[in-house]
């Protein structure tokens, strides 16, 4: 069975490279108008070229998340051109590792920023539209990190699980307009982001021993889950989290 779309407009943030990528061209491929954030005007641009060349529909918008600022200013634009963003996927992250004595200030809060402030933000400026029009999907990419927590990412494990106490406040303050809010969180996704470790073979060895699939996930793996959870389908699916990581952390 295909996810169900009625004409949706997403917002995907981190859409210019990765899973956020994969999620927009997922949702886009579904017939929803996906506006792709990144923090580059060319990373955001190429993939809304992509697929507007492909028959979808799609606008790019290049904002720092961290600051929000910038985001209100952008989700004003937004909701000029937009009266409903129907569909709001808070995916952009970063990660800046090391173990704690070793953090500095500026490690921690441009993760918490990127990683979860932007979350705040991001919610704040969108949702109120989508109450008012009584149906609405925020779905927020958090990790297992932010679940088990990890060595040497405090900063990361912290806004992880930061995010998923806000979704699950969230889906309470908005079930009543059947705004729904869910997290999906990834375990090791072939990306960017772990280039490093999927490329040693050793470092790659060691983390596929705790994973019980024994491989590293796709960005299309995350994508599809989120794509159900945007759907009309997932009506009544509110205030959890799903882990796609091969086993991982069950
Ligand atoms: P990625 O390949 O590094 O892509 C990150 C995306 O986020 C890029 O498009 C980047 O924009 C955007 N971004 C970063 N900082 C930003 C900022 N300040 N403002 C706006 N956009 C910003 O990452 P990924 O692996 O796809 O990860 C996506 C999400 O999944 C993240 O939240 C990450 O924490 C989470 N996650 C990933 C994994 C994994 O194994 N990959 C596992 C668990 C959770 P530019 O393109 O302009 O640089």
């Amino acid at each position: 069975m295909s996810p169900t779309f009625n004409n949706r407009t997403a917002l995907v943030t981190g859409a210019g490279r990765g899973i956020g990528k994969a999620i927009a061209e997922t949702l886009a491929k579904n017939g929803v108008t996906v506006i792709c954030v990144s923090k580059s005007a060319s990373s955001c641009g190429a993939v809304a070229d992509a697929i507007n060349a492909a028959g979808g529909k799609a606008k790019a918008l290049a904002v720092d998340v961290a600051d929000g600022t910038a985001v209100a200013a952008a989700a004003e634009t937004v909701l000029k051109e937009f009266p409903v963003i129907d569909i709001l996927v808070n995916n952009a992250g970063i990660t800046r590792d090391g173990l704690l004595f070793r953090m500095s200030d500026a490690d921690w809060s441009d993760v918490i920023g990127t990683n979860l402030s932007s979350c705040f933000h991001w919610c704040k400026h969108l949702a109120r539209p989508m109450t008012r029009a009584r149906w609405g999907r925020i779905i927020n990419i958090a990790s297992v990190s932010g679940i088990m927590g990890n060595a040497g990412q405090a900063n990361y494990s912290a806004a992880k699980a930061g995010m998923i106490g806000l979704t699950k406040t969230l889906a309470r303050e908005f079930a009543s307009r059947s705004v729904t809010a869910n997290v999906v969180a990834p375990g090791f996704i072939k990306t960017d982001m772990t280039t490093d470790f999927v490329n040693d073979a050793e470092v790659s060895a060691k983390i596929l021993e705790a994973v019980p699939l024994k491989r590293f996930g796709e960005a299309a793996d995350i994508a599809n889950m989120v794509a159900f959870l945007a759907s009309e389908e997932a009506s009544y699916i509110t205030g959890q989290v799903f882990t796609v990581d091969g086993g991982m952390a069950m």
